[in-house]
C-alpha cells in the first residue's frame, strides 16, 4: 500500500539463526555455552564443540548478508573441524559479514534449556560473543516448564537474530554475496 509519500528507511540487512544439539550422556563432554565451559554439567553432541549458542550466532550473520550456513563453511565432514572451539567459527563469519561490506548492530539469543541456570554464566558469555562479534550480543535464557512438546528435553537449542548496516562508502559495497544453497551443520 502507498500514499504518495517517500520514506527514507536505512539500509539494514536482518539475520536469523538456528541450533540444535543432543545433551550427551557421557558426563565427561564438557558443556560450552557462549565460548563459557561450564563445569559439572554434561555437555552437547556434535562434531565441534557444540556451542549451540554461537552456532544459533553464526548462521545469523551468515544468513544476514546472503553468506550460506555454517554447515557449509564448517562441514561436519571435515575432520579439521573436530571439537572446533566456535568462537572461532563465529569471528570467521564475522569476516564473512565485513568482507560483504556490512557491519553488525547487535545479535540478540535466546536458549532454551532447563538446567544449568543462564543467569550465572550470562555475563560471560555475552562478553565473550560481543568481543568477537564487535557489537552488543545479548543472551536469554528460557526453561521448557516442562512442556514435552516442545521437543526440548534431550536437546538444547537456540535461535538469534543479527541486525546488521552498511559499512562505510570506503569500506566497500554492501550486499555482494557468496553461496546461498543450504547446507548442513557442523555439530
Ligand atoms: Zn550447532
Amino acid at each position: 500500500m502507498t500514499d504518495g509519500r517517500s520514506v527514507d528507511l536505512p539500509a539494514l540487512r536482518i539475520g536469523q539463526g538456528f541450533d540444535v544439539h543432543p545433551w550427551s550422556d557421557d558426563p565427561a563432554r564438557p558443556l560450552v555455552l557462549g565460548g563459557v565451559t561450564v563445569p559439572d554439567h554434561a555437555g552437547l553432541v556434535g562434531h565441534s564443540d557444540a556451542d549451540v549458542i554461537a552456532h544459533a550466532c553464526t548462521d545469523a550473520l551468515l544468513g544476514g548478508v546472503g553468506a550460506g550456513d555454517i554447515g557449509q563453511l564448517f562441514p561436519d565432514t571435515d575432520p579439521a573441524n573436530a571439537g572446533a572451539d566456535s568462537l572461532a567459527l563465529l569471528a570467521h563469519a564475522v569476516s564473512v559479514v565485513a568482507d560483504a561490506g556490512w557491519v553488525p548492530i547487535n545479535v540478540d539469543c535466546t536458549v532454551v534449556l532447563d538446567r544449568p541456570k543462564i543467569a550465572p554464566i550470562r555475563e560471560d558469555m555475552e562478553r565473550n560473543l560481543s568481543r568477537v562479534v564487535g557489537a552488543p550480543v545479548t543472551i536469554k535464557g528460557k526453561r521448557t516448564e516442562g512442556m514435552p512438546s516442545l521437543g526440548v528435553g534431550p536437546h538444547c537449542w537456540a535461535v538469534a537474530l543479527l541486525t546488521a548496516a552498511p559499512r562505510p562508502a570506503t569500506d566497500g559495497a554492501p550486499g555482494s554475496s557468496t553461496s546461498t544453497s543450504a547446507g548442513s551443520e557442523p555439530g
